[in-house]
């Protein structure tokens, strides 16, 4: 049987070190305060911010809440955003993403303070990242380098393949994986026999968006796998990129779903939110 990578273990121990972290910072007078931003109510969205707030309260970062209507306008939201850059009592700015068709989201990424920029996404995040300097990472691939490394799973040297391309996963989990020592390869939708590619991989992020769509004829027996999809079912059960039940069997190491990469995200943006009061103290 295959190891499974308990992500809401390791959330959890990660969440507990911050909480100590947060602690000690808060007897140097350094204070914690996380501003989230909704606009619309889009019901995943309410859920995945009552998480983020829930997260911050368990670990000690006050958050402010600001719910927008749908119908702000984008000059609405870049004038609370510039307003929250200039507070010296805010560390870390999140805008809940997807936003309303009328509103320019990467406008929106930019408009934040990059020393405020705790989901990682900001251009000069980005930037730092691929040139190996200190500045926020996306927290969905920062928390698959913790998955992997606290679960005992060495990344250099291994050959490591992502199926996906995105900005927030597939391209940041790439640069990872590279700081990493990993011999990396970025499959996409366009990769020519992406069987045979994905299964040259010792180590394999699954991260396409299509649920259950890897199978083990993806696998290299005795690969580690790491399923990023997040889906809900006819049956409203959820699951991942990667077909499990077919999966499992022949790797060394999975991340199920759910209790996989999850609920790391929320654990990394929480690390970003006190890394954020650390520096700018
Ligand atoms: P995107 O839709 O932005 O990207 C999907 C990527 O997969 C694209 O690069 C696309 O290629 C590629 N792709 C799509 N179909 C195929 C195919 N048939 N063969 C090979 N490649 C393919 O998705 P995200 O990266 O945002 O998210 C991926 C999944 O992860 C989703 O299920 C999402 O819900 C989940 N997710 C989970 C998070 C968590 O916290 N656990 C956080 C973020 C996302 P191309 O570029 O060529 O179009």
């Amino acid at each position: 049987m295959p190891q499974i990578i308990d992500g809401k273990a390791i959330s959890a121990q990660i969440k507990d070190e911050l909480k100590e972290k947060v602690a000690a910072l808060k007897q140097e007078g350094t204070s914690l305060c996380l501003a989230v931003i909704q606009v619309g109510n889009d019901p995943a969205s309410s859920v995945y911010v009552g998480n983020k707030k829930k997260a911050c309260a368990y670990i000690g970062i006050e958050s402010l809440s600001y719910e927008l209507d749908e119908s702000t306008t984008q000059e609405e939201l870049l004038n609370l955003i510039k307003e929250l850059n200039k507070r010296q009592d805010v560390n870390g700015i999140l805008v809940q993403l997807p936003l309303p068709g009328h509103i320019d989201e990467d406008l929106v990424i930019r408009t934040i303070d990059p020393s405020k920029d705790v989901d990682g996404f900001h251009p000069q995040s980005v930037g730092t990242l691929c040139i190996g300097q200190k500045g926020f990472v996306s927290c969905t691939p920062a928390g698959i380098i913790q998955l992997l490394k606290r679960s005992g799973i060495e990344i250099a040297g291994k050959e490591c393949v992502i199926i996906g391309r995105s900005n927030i996963v597939g391209k940041p989990m790439a640069l990872l994986l590279l700081r990493e020592n990993g011999t990396v390869t970025v499959a996409h939708s366009k990769t020519a026999n992406l069987k045979d590619v994905a299964k040259r991989a010792d180590i394999l992020v699954v991260a396409v968006g299509k649920p259950k769509m890897i199978t083990r004829d993806y696998v290299k027996e005795g690969a580690v796998v790491i399923d990023v999809g997040i889906h809900r079912n006819e049956n409203n059960k959820l699951c991942g990129d990667v077909d499990y039940d077919d999966v499992a069997p022949i790797c060394s190491a999975i991340t199920p779903v759910p209790g996989g990469v999850g609920p790391m995200t929320i654990a990394m943006l929480m690390n970003n939110c006190v890394e954020s009061a650390a520096l700018n103290r």
